[in-house]
């Protein structure tokens, strides 16, 4: 298996809800952080439609998931999380969002960008619908590290904030698809953080036992094609100059 080298770089990690950045790729958010990169967390919405309980309400939930991934993110650690204002189930990849996305990248100058896989829509085999939002974040993202980040006339108006261009030259994206994936990134030293940081997101997710089943079996059939104990995986799209 091919290798990746963390140390020293910087790692933008960007999902729609709160527990996005940690379910798909939290071991090796874990592994960059141990190895010393600087990872910052960046989420488009406060979550705050993920509950089925008729006495929450959306203000109560933004909070509590808030918190929530701020423990998660500690226990990975991930040095920095960011929020964007948007609206859980409402997210669309617009130039709104991408600009928004376009000034963290110009801001922080990440090596690595981590995000959710665009084109997985749907999966057949286990009937289901990717989120609507989860979609949105992946092709905004994607958009704003290519091409809008890199080129000196997109959003000219930040240089005015000290903000230039930035190419980010290694993109991590994250599915639920391990067989789609071109790239496996060994975990099996920090899959156990992962799941101690998904057990953090208690709103969320209810049976814990059966999270971590579903979790476990999914790291161990990537890390049967990984040849190793548990993996991620990815689509690793790295970008020339
Ligand atoms: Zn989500």
């Amino acid at each position: 298996m091919e290798g990746i080298d963390f140390r020293g770089k910087r790692v933008l990690v960007v999902g729609a809800h709160p527990d996005d950045n940690d379910f798909g790729a939290g071991a090796t958010v874990a592994k960059a952080a141990g190895q010393g990169a600087e990872v910052i967390y960046l989420i488009a919405t406060a979550g705050q439609r993920g509950s089925s309980d008729e006495n929450m309400t959306a203000e109560r939930l933004s909070a509590m998931r808030r918190k929530e991934q701020g423990d998660a993110a500690n226990v990975l650690g991930v040095r920095e999380v960011h929020f964007l204002d948007y609206v859980d189930g409402e997210l669309v990849p617009d130039i709104r969002l991408k600009e928004q996305i376009v000034k963290f990248i110009r801001r922080y100058r990440p090596d690595f960008v981590f995000t959710m896989d665009p084109s997985f829509f749907y999966y057949k085999n286990y009937g289901m619908v990717n989120h609507s939002d989860h979609r949105a974040i992946g092709e905004a993202t994607l958009d704003a590290c290519y091409p809008l980040a890199r080129d000196l006339m997109s959003f000219p108006d930040h240089a005015r904030e000290g903000l230039n261009p930035h190419k980010v030259k290694d993109l991590l994206l994250h599915s639920f698809v391990p067989e789609n994936a071109n790239f496996y990134v060994d975990v099996t030293d920090t899959f156990e953080t992962k799941i101690k940081a998904l057990s953090l997101h208690k709103s969320q997710v209810g049976d814990m036992q059966r999270v971590e089943k579903r979790m476990r079996d999914r790291a161990e059939v990537s890390g049967r094609l990984a040849r190793c104990r548990y993996a991620e995986s990815f689509v690793r799209l790295q970008l020339p100059d």
